[in-house]
């Protein structure tokens, strides 16, 4: 990859290399956007089988969280960081020190947080070298888990487009189709057995079908049937790029509302979900949860405070749906619109200096 032209081509600020020889570590942060804050974004370990993989997927990941929390409205930029090795086999203590100097070292324009292949043991590691951390657990005065907050501001936009797109107040009755019950999906069948919606859903985890079907009474089908299934809402909770030319003709629910990230295969599958009339919640407006609670952690964490802000899904999705009717553009297009006039209007407030 040529990395300048890359980050010039899509704004980047920064990107970082970190190797330590004493401690194994091979690590790239790199910094999208800090124009409406520090860059907020998770810290990644997998065995990257070469640094291009790496360096591409630290890249793509920072550029989507500048979106995430520019759409939320926090005042945060995106980042993200990768740490190349196996979490199964090459996490030592000394390691995620060495990982929190270099993100010290950057004075706070990067904040790290949990992602894949990171837990909450490896976090408290880092935050020994490094204040500029957020995830901490509940007993350390951090937010705890995201995944709670991630599966409430699903629900939140997901109402929005039911009364949207169904002129219905509540989700009472309908059906959602849930495609993954692991830490977001199951978290948001319970909300929304709560609700009293009906719940089908499918995981590659029998176990975890299991307990779904007892304790929430979700009606599971076989993974592959998913999408084939006649619902209300069809709701990703499971990986990325499930919404493809293959998948989106399947469909058989007129709304698209879940937590996967980067739902999209590619940009014109929003146009192909349009084209068949279904309304689709942009991935990280709904799945916003997550990092509007770790962000509140760095002006002190209050669980009403943090209640109330993730209401404001709702809004956004609302804004967002309006905004594809009045400008002829699909969900997605407007969401990205938002974001990008609202960082476009950031860069132009001149500092004020008093002296
Ligand atoms: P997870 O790993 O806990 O859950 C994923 C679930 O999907 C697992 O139970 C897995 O068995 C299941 N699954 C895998 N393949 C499947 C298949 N073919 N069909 C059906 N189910 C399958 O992950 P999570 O934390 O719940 O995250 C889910 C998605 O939401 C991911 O895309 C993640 O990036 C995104 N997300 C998560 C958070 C969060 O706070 N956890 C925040 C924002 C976005």
């Amino acid at each position: 990859m040529n990395t300048l032209e890359y980050m010039a081509r899509y704004n980047y600020e920064q990107v970082v290399f970190c190797y330590d020889g004493g401690t194994g570590l091979r690590a790239i942060i790199a910094i999208h956007d800090t124009t409406l804050g520090p860059a907020l974004g998770g810290v990644r370990m997998r065995p990257y089988a070469t640094e291009d993989e790496a360096l591409t997927d630290v890249l793509r990941l920072a550029r989507a969280m500048t979106y995430k929390a520019a759409i939320a409205g926090l005042a945060q930029g995106g980042g993200k960081a990768v740490i190349i090795g196996d979490p199964a086999t090459d996490k030592t203590e000394a390691l995620f020190h060495s990982m929190g100097r270099y993100v010290q070292a950057l004075g706070g324009r990067y904040i790290a947080t949990e992602d894949v292949g990171i837990t909450v043991r490896d976090i408290e590691w880092l935050s020994a070298e490094t204040e500029h951390v957020v995830g901490l657990p509940v007993s350390q005065g951090g937010s705890g888990d995201p995944s709670p907050p991630t599966a409430f501001t699903v629900l939140q936009a997901m109402k929005v487009c039911v009364q949207e797109k169904l002129a219905a107040d509540s989700l009472k009755g309908r059906t959602v189709v849930v495609q993954g019950l692991g830490k977001v999906g199951y978290n948001l069948a319970h909300l929304l057995h709560d609700e009293g919606a009906i719940v089908v859903a499918a995981d590659v985890n029998a176990e975890l079908l299991r307990q779904a079907r007892r304790e929430l009474r979700v009606t599971a089908v076989d993974p592959d049937d998913i999408y084939d299934v006649v619902g209300d809402v069809f709701a990703p909770c499971a990986f990325g790029g499930i919404l493809n030319s293959k998948t989106i003709p399947r469909l058989k629910c007129p709304i698209v509302c879940g937590s996967a990230n980067n739902q999209l295969l590619e940009d014109a599958d929003a146009k192909r979900m349009e084209k068949r009339g279904i309304l689709y919640a942009p991935d990280y407006v709904a799945n916003g949860g997550g990092v509007i609670n770790l962000s509140l952690e760095l002006t002190g964490y209050d669980l009403d405070a943090a209640r109330d802000k993730l209401r404001t899904v709702g809004d956004t999705m609302a804004k967002v749906i309006q905004r594809s009717k009045s400008d002829k553009m699909t969900t997605a297009e407007a969401a990205d619109r938002i974001v990008e006039e609202r960082i476009a209007a950031a860069r132009k407030v001149k500092p004020i200096y008093l002296e």
